[in-house]
């Protein structure tokens, strides 16, 4: 199977006639061939891009929510089409490409549907004049998305800046491009004006930063790893392009003694390793209330055994596998750091290869204890299923010990006290907590880091405004 570039309503293939593998990360065999575009393809989808924004821009947001209403009808009927490629591309269990990527891809659009029906021209009085402001299109925009939640964040984007008036261009990453290319398949038959949503394929080296560098890119909203990140700002801002950037995470777990013990376990588990760790926002250091410590650690090694690891397509599957023989190269150099950095690996770590998945990227859960919050793995962004484990007695210390890091995602916290976790979050430096839960998501709320886990902020009216550009006018009265 090749895949194909989707520009100006039709499927092209690419010029370069180059091409990149994409493996099964389960099992190791080969799913399909993905276009690897230059600079040229970049140009023609951003060119289509730019023919269709005058028409696209001039239907009233009532309009373009209702193509958003049939996009989400399509990708509705390819629900379980969704969820099985997913789970084929990325190794994740069938149960949470269900629950998670399929269900909130739809979401997405139905969500940024209804707030942009919703949407209201805000009025400022004053006494001589009326302000009105206005949400106007930007441009051409170039949405760029890793490989963890595929169609889950390239619909974060889309909706939004379709939704908004502008038109796209999409670059998916090269490991995971089977749902962007189910998402063109959806667009195609629904009959979306041609170059409303354009997809290049390809890596970041040469497609992902050509699309970014283009003069005729007038915004550009990136999810990925800091690094990658920090490029394309770079690239970006040379010529002032409106950037929005959500990047990675080392977040932490606060766990106070007056928790809900068997809630609090069942919450630490899923938000350090659902996804096998693959997501920007899991818990990956987790605090631990010094009383509690022990028995808490002991509950917490026989969750993560507990759960079942094996064939992504079994309902029952808990953890699959881990997205390339690369990313798993950097779990085992982690955990192998964390023993030269003095921790102790609890449980996990050994290859555990289901029968008949030799060949893919499997690895057991790994929690370590004993390493100091200075550590490089307490400190680092990790991405995997790999947790560290921290005693804290008083708040102080465990303020200076939580943002001990370069990133400032989310975090939760864990405790029976609400008015404590809501004056501790306030002295947390991170994007988002949560108290007594992980991932309850509202998709009104603003969603982004600090420091290196971001800039800018996405989600309800945040997406609203990043993919518009506010424009006063005033009014002055006889
Ligand atoms: P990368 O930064 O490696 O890649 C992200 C995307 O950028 C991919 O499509 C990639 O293409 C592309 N890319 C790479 N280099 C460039 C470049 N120079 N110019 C333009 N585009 C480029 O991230 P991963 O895919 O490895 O994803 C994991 C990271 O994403 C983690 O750090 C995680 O925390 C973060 N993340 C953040 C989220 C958030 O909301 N804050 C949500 C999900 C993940 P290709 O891969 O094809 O080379």
């Amino acid at each position: 199977m090749q895949l194909m570039n989707y520009i100006n309503g039709n499927f092209c293939p690419q010029a370069s006639g180059k091409w990149i593998t994409n493996l099964n990360p389960a099992t190791g065999e080969e799913i399909c061939k993905v276009p690897v575009s230059n600079s040229k393809d970049v140009k023609e989808a951003i060119n289509s891009a730019k023919k269709a924004y005058p028409n696209w821009s001039k239907n009233t947001p009532h309009e373009r929510a209702m193509w958003l209403d049939k996009i989400a009808n399509k990708l509705e009927e390819m629900f379980e089409e969704i969820a099985q490629l997913e789970s084929m591309d990325t190794g994740k269990p069938i149960s949470l490409s269900r629950s998670v990527d399929a269900n909130r891809s739809v979401a997405n659009f139905r969500f940024f549907s209804e707030m942009i029906k919703g949407m209201e021209i805000e009025e400022f009085e004053m006494k001589d004049a009326t302000n009105y402001v206005i949400q106007k299109p930007i441009g051409v925009g170039a949405l760029i998305t890793p490989w963890n939640l595929p169609l889950y964040l390239l619909s974060w984007k889309v909706a939004p800046a379709i939704g908004m008036g502008n038109t796209v261009v999409c670059k998916p990453s090269e490991l995971t491009p089977m749902t962007a290319d189910l998402l063109m398949r959806a667009v195609d038959e629904i009959g979306l004006p041609a170059g409303v949503i354009n997809l290049v394929h390809g890596n970041g080296i040469e497609t992902g930063s050509s699309l970014v560098e283009d003069s005729d890119i007038d915004f550009v909203s990136f999810t990925g790893g800091t690094v990658t990140g920090s490029k394309v700002a770079s690239s970006a801002a040379s010529s002032f392009k409106k950037l929005s950037l959500e990047l990675g995470g080392k977040n932490s777990s606060i766990v106070f003694a007056d928790c809900d013990f068997e809630k609090t376990i069942a919450g630490v588990v899923r938000s350090g390793f659902l996804n096998q760790g693959q997501i920007c926002l899991c818990g990956s250091r987790i605090f631990i209330e010094e009383e509690i410590y022990e028995d808490f650690k002991n509950s917490l090694i026989n969750a993560v055994e507990e759960m079942k690891i094996g064939d992504p397509l079994d309902e029952e599957t808990d953890l699959g596998a881990l997205i390339s023989k690369e990313h798993l190269k950097k779990i085992e150099y982690y955990s192998n750091l964390a023993i030269e950095e003095g921790g102790v690996l609890l449980t996990g770590g050994v290859p555990c290869l289901p029968k008949d998945f030799e060949n893919g990227n499997w690895i057991a859960p790994i929690i370590v204890e004993g390493l100091s919050y200075e550590s490089r793995c307490s400190k680092e962004e990790i991405f995997g299923p790999m947790v560290t484990l921290h005693k804290f007695k008083e708040e102080s210390e465990l303020i200076k010990m939580v943002n001990n890091t370069r990133y400032g995602l989310a975090g939760s916290i864990w405790t029976k006290d609400i008015e404590r976790g809501r004056r501790l979050s306030e002295s947390i430096e991170t994007g988002m907590i949560w108290i007594n839960t992980w991932l309850h998501r509202d998709l009104r709320v603003p969603f982004g880091g600090v420091k290196d886990s971001g800039v800018g902020r996405e989600g309800g009216r945040w997406s609203l405004g990043f993919f518009s550009e506010a424009m006063n006018v005033c009014v002055k009265q006889e």
